[in-house]
C-alpha cells in the first residue's frame, strides 16, 4: 500500500466515522479528529486537532481524572513518603500498582510506593467532615511507619464537594508529627482530565518542597536532574546508567524511585532533563524562572533518538562530557546493531497504531521506526496542544491523529486502516485481541520493560516480535466475526 492510498483510506475512515454521530457530537468529535502530514510543520498541531477539551458525555473515554494525575502518576512514586487518598476506598484501591513504579527499599519500613492508604470515606465523613479522621490516619501512619519522611494528602472528589479543609488540617499535622504533610487539591472533577492533576501536583511540589532544604549534596558543574521518569519497569534506571556513563551526576530523580530529598534538592541541579514533558513541564519552567535552571527534553526510547538525545545533552557540558557521550554510542551502538539485525527482519513493513498518554504517542515512533515499522495512527488520551505540534515533527507519513479517541473511533479505525498492532492502554487490551489483533499495553509496558535506554529496546523490540510473531493469532477469530 502506498503512501497516497493509505492517506485516502484515512481520510475517508474518518469522514464515516464521524458521519455515525449525531450531529452535535459529529461537530464536536471533528474537531478532535485529524490526518496529520509531515509537510504540515506549519500548522499549529499535528493534524489540526484540539486538544485539552471536555468529553462528549456518554461515549466511553479512556481518560483519568486529576486525582489520578497527581496520586497516580507524580506523587506516587516518591517512595519514601505515604501518600494517603483521601476520601472514600474506590479511587485508592484502582489506583494502586498500577504503574509498576519499581523501588528500591524495604516496603512498609522506609518505602511505601505499592501500599495502599485512604481515610477510606464512609456517609458520616460526608455528613459531618473528615478532618478529624485525615488526622487521627497521619498521626497513625507516622506511628506505624516512623521512617516516613512525610505525607502528602491527594483528594478524591468528595473532599472538594463538602469543603473539607485540607490545607489546615496538613498545617496542624505537619506541626504535630514534626515532618511535612503536603496537601494535594486533585479532586478528581477539577480540569477535564488527569492532565490537571499533573499541574496540581507540581504547583504542591513548588509550594510545599521547594520551600524547605533538602540534603547537602556538594556541587559539581555536572549536577543534573532527570525530570518526569517515572520508573515504569525499571525505565530511570537503564536512562540513568547512560548519564552517568557520560561523566554526569544525577542528583534527583523525578518521581520514579524518587525521595523526598530529591524533590528537594532538584533546584541544586544544574540541568533539568524533562522526559514526560506534559506531567512536569510545570514544575521545570518554574525552576528555570525562579532558579535559574535551563531544562531539555529528551527522548530515551529506541537507539536512533537515544543517540540523538545522548549528544544533545551532552552539548550542554564541555568537550569532555561530549566525547564521553560518542564513547557511550560507541559503546552500545554494536549491541544495538545486534538487536536491530534480530528483530528487523521479523518487524520491517508492520504498520502500528497507538494511543497512550503523556509523551508516548510521538516519543515512541523512533523505536518503531527503528524497527522498519510505520506509525499510521497515533493519539492522546490527555494532551495539549503543544503535544500535537511536537508530534508533528516525528511523524514520517500520512498518519490518522486523534485526541482523546474513544472505543468506538478506535475500533473503526482499527478496522479501516488495518494496522498490524495496536499499542494502547489496558482499557483498549482486551477489545483488539479479541478482535485478533496483536496487542501490547502501553502504559505499564505489559508487566514487562524498561523500555527506555538501550537495556530498554533489547526488551522493547523483542515484545513487539513476540506480540507480532506469535502464532496465536492464527488460531483466534473475533467472536462477533464467528458469530
Ligand atoms: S473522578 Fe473522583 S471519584 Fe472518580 S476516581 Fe477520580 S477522585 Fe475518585
Amino acid at each position: 500500500m502506498g503512501p497516497e492510498s493509505l492517506e485516502s483510506i484515512q481520510k475517508s475512515a474518518l469522514e464515516d466515522i464521524l458521519k455515525k454521530y449525531p450531529e452535535k457530537a459529529q461537530k464536536d468529535r471533528a474537531k478532535h479528529l485529524g490526518v496529520g502530514l509531515p509537510a504540515d510543520e506549519s500548522q499549529k498541531t499535528c493534524g489540526g486537532v484540539q486538544s485539552n477539551k471536555k468529553t462528549v458525555p456518554g461515549v466511553m473515554s479512556q481518560r483519568g481524572c486529576a486525582y489520578a494525575g497527581s496520586k497516580g502518576v507524580v506523587w506516587g512514586p516518591v517512595k519514601d513518603m505515604v501518600h494517603i487518598s483521601h476520601g472514600p476506598v474506590g479511587c485508592s484501591q484502582y489506583s494502586r500498582s498500577g504503574r509498576r513504579n519499581y523501588y528500591i527499599g524495604s516496603t512498609g519500613v522506609d518505602t511505601f510506593v505499592t501500599m495502599n492508604f485512604t481515610t477510606d470515606f464512609q456517609e458520616r465523613d460526608i455528613v459531618f467532615g473528615g478532618d478529624k479522621k485525615l488526622t487521627k490516619a497521619i498521626e497513625e501512619i507516622n506511628e506505624l511507619f516512623p521512617l516516613v519522611k512525610g505525607v502528602s494528602v491527594q483528594s478524591e472528589c468528595p473532599i472538594g464537594l463538602i469543603g473539607d479543609d485540607i490545607q489546615a488540617t496538613a498545617k496542624k499535622t505537619t506541626a504535630l508529627i514534626n515532618k511535612p504533610v503536603i496537601p494535594v487539591s486533585c479532586e478528581g472533577f477539577r480540569g477535564v482530565s488527569q492532565s490537571l492533576g499533573h499541574h496540581i501536583a507540581n504547583d504542591a511540589i513548588r509550594d510545599h518542597v521547594f520551600t524547605s532544604k533538602g540534603s547537602d549534596v556538594g556541587s559539581t558543574p555536572y549536577d543534573v536532574a532527570i525530570i518526569g521518569d517515572y520508573n515504569i519497569g525499571g525505565d530511570a534506571w537503564a536512562s540513568r546508567i547512560l548519564l552517568e556513563e557520560m561523566g554526569l551526576r544525577v542528583i534527583a530523580q523525578w518521581s520514579g524511585d524518587a525521595t523526598l530529598n530529591e524533590l528537594r534538592n532538584g533546584p541544586k541541579a544544574k540541568l533539568n532533563l524533562l522526559h514526560c514533558y506534559r506531567s512536569m513541564n510545570y514544575v521545570s519552567r518554574h525552576m528555570e524562572q525562579e532558579f535559574n535552571i535551563p531544562w531539555i527534553e529528551y527522548n530515551f526510547f529506541g537507539p536512533s533518538k537515544t543517540y540523538e538525545s545522548l549528544r544533545k545533552i551532552a552539548s550542554q557540558f564541555d568537550q569532555g562530557v561530549q566525547d564521553n557521550a560518542e564513547k557511550v554510542i560507541a559503546k552500545y551502538k554494536p549491541v544495538m546493531d545486534a538487536v536491530l539485525d534480530k528483530y528487523k527482519p521479523r518487524l520491517e513493513g508492520k504498520k502500528v497504531m497507538l494511543y497512550v498518554g503523556g509523551l508516548r504517542p510521538r516519543h515512541v515512533i523512533g523505536a518503531y521506526e527503528d524497527l522498519g515499522m510505520e506509525i499510521i495512527g497515533t493519539g492522546y488520551e490527555f494532551a495539549h496542544n503543544d503535544d500535537y505540534s511536537r508530534t508533528t515533527h516525528e511523524i514520517q507519513r500520512s498518519t490518522v491523529i486523534y485526541d482523546d479517541a474513544n472505543e468506538y473511533e478506535l475500533e473503526a479505525f482499527c478496522k479501516r486502516i488495518k494496522p498490524d498492532i495496536v499499542a494502547a492502554g489496558v482499557k483498549e487490551k482486551y477489545t483488539f485481541q479479541k478482535m485478533g489483533l496483536p496487542f501490547r499495553q502501553m502504559h505499564s509496558w505489559d508487566y514487562s520493560g524498561p523500555y527506555h535506554g538501550f537495556d530498554g529496546f533489547a526488551i522493547f523490540a523483542r515484545d513487539m516480535d513476540m506480540a507480532i510473531n506469535s502464532p496465536v493469532w492464527g488460531h483466534n477469530k473475533a467472536p462477533w466475526d464467528a458469530a
